[in-house]
C-alpha cells in the first residue's frame, strides 16, 4: 500500500520522540512491503521562530493533501510563563484540529501488564483497566467567546457547544462500544451546566439506536474520583474538550507514565496521530524522553487510517516483546530496575525496532 505521512515534530521533545515514530513506519514499511512517503512541516515555537506563525497555511496545505499526519508536541517556557503573549504556540495544535475538522481525539487507557507496579495506583485496582476516551476537540471553553472587562479585572472565557458537534463524537463513541465491551459513560457537569445539559440530552437521544450499550451518565466530579477508585468499570467515555483534557491526564497514571500515552484525533478527513504529553522542556535534550507513546501513536495511525490492523498489532506487540524484556526509559523505571536496563529515547526505539524484525 502507498501512504503519504507528514511529520510534524513540533517543539522540545517532540522532536527526540517522533523521530522514533518515523523509524518504526520505516520498519512496518519494510516488513510489510508497504511504501510510505513523507513530508515535514512546522508547526508551534519551532514555526513561529521560523514564520512569525504557529500555524503556517504550508502546514494546513501538506497536511490536507496527505494520508495521515504524525505528531510531536508544542510548547515552550517562554509562553507558559507569559500569559499575556498573543501569539502562542498552542494556536497551531488547537488551529490545525479546526483546519482538519479533527473533532474527535481518541485516547486508549491500557495498561501493560509489565508496568502494573510502576503505576501510583495499587496493581489489584489496575489490572484489567481498559479504556477508551472520546474528547470532544473542536468546541467548549477552547474555542467559546472569552475576554477581559475594560478594567481589566474580570475574565471570561465560554463553554460552548451546538448540537451537532455533541451528536457527530457520540455517535462515534457508540460506534466504538459495539467493538468492545459495549459499556458507554458520558461525562458532563449537567447540574451546574447549560452546555453539560445539551449534551446529556443529546446522548440520551442517540442512546435508543444502540439499544445492546450500557450507557451511563457521571458528573465530571464523580468520574474524576471513580477512575482512580475503579478504573475497571470503564469501557468507552466521552466527554466534553475540557473535562477530556484533564480527565485523560488523571487516566494516564493508570498507563503507568504519560510517556506510555497514544492519541488519535479524527474527524472525517486526514487523521492526526500524537502522543498525549507536552513539549517536556524539563528532559529536552537529554535524550531521555520516553518515545513508547510516539511508537504507539504510529500503531493507531496504522490501524484507524491506513486499515492495517496485523502491522498496528505489529507495533504493540513489539512495545509488548521490549517492556517483557525489562528495558525501561527513566519515566516508567522502577527502584528495582537495573541501571543498565534503563534505556534513552533513541536506544528505546532500537529496542523496539529489533522486536519488530
Ligand atoms: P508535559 O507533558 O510536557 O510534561 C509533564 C511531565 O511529564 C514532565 O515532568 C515531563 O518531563 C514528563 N514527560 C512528558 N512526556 C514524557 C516522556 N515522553 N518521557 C518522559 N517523561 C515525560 O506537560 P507540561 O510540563 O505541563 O507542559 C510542557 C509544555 O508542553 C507546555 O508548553 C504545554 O503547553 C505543552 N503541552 C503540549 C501538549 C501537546 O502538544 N499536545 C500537551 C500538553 C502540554
Amino acid at each position: 500500500m502507498k501512504k503519504h505521512i507528514v511529520v510534524i515534530a513540533g517543539d522540545g521533545i517532540g522532536q527526540e520522540v517522533t523521530a522514533v515514530g518515523k523509524q518504526v513506519l520505516d520498519a512496518i514499511a519494510t516488513k510489510y512491503n508497504h511504501e510510505f512517503t513523507y513530508d515535514t512541516a512546522l508547526i508551534g515555537h519551532a514555526a513561529i521562530e521560523e514564520t512569525g506563525n504557529p500555524l503556517p497555511e504550508e502546514t494546513i496545505t501538506k497536511s490536507k493533501a496527505s494520508d495521515a499526519i504524525l505528531f510531536g508536541a508544542v510548547g515552550h517556557p517562554k509562553y507558559d510563563n507569559d500569559p499575556s503573549a498573543k501569539v502562542r504556540p498552542e494556536q497551531g495544535l488547537l488551529g490545525i484540529r479546526k483546519a482538519l475538522g479533527l473533532y474527535a481525539n481518541l485516547r486508549p487507557i491500557k495498561l501493560f501488564d509489565e508496568l502494573l507496579s510502576a503505576s501510583s495506583i495499587k496493581p489489584e485496582i489496575l489490572r484489567g483497566a481498559d479504556i477508551l476516551f472520546f474528547r470532544e476537540l473542536t468546541g467548549d471553553v477552547y474555542f467559546g467567546e472569552r475576554g477581559r472587562t475594560d478594567d481589566n479585572n474580570t475574565a471570561y472565557d465560554t463553554m460552548i457547544y451546538s448540537r451537532y458537534e455533541v451528536e457527530r463524537i457520540t455517535v462515534k463513541a457508540f460506534e466504538a462500544a459495539m467493538t468492545r465491551r459495549k459499556k458507554l459513560c458520558s461525562v458532563d457537569k449537567a447540574n451546574v451546566l447549560e452546555s453539560s445539559r445539551l449534551w446529556r440530552e443529546v446522548v440520551q437521544e442517540i442512546a435508543p439506536r444502540y439499544p445492546e450499550v450500557t450507557v451511563e451518565h457521571q458528573f465530571v466530579d464523580a468520574a474524576a474520583m471513580l477512575l482512580i477508585k475503579d478504573p475497571c468499570r470503564f469501557d468507552v467515555v466521552v466527554t466534553g474538550n475540557l473535562f477530556g483534557d484533564i480527565l485523560t491526564d488523571e487516566a494516564s497514571q493508570i498507563a503507568g507514565s504519560m510517556g506510555m500515552l497514544a492519541s488519535a484525533s479524527v474527524g472525517d478527513t486526514t487523521g492526526l496521530y500524537e502522543p498525549i504529553h507536552g513539549s517536556a522542556h524539563d528532559i529536552t535534550g537529554k535524550g531521555v524522553a520516553n518515545p513508547l507513546a510516539s511508537v504507539l501513536s504510529v500503531a493507531l495511525m496504522l490501524d484507524i487510517s491506513f486499515g492495517m490492523k496485523e502491522e498496528a498489532e505489529a507495533v504493540v506487540q513489539a512495545v509488548d516483546a521490549v517492556l517483557k524484556a525489562g528495558f525501561r526509559t527513566g519515566d516508567i523505571a522502577e527502584l528495582s530496575t537495573p541501571r543498565d536496563m534503563i534505556l534513552g529515547t533513541q536506544a528505546m526505539g532500537e529496542q523496539v525496532l529489533k522486536a519488530l524484525l
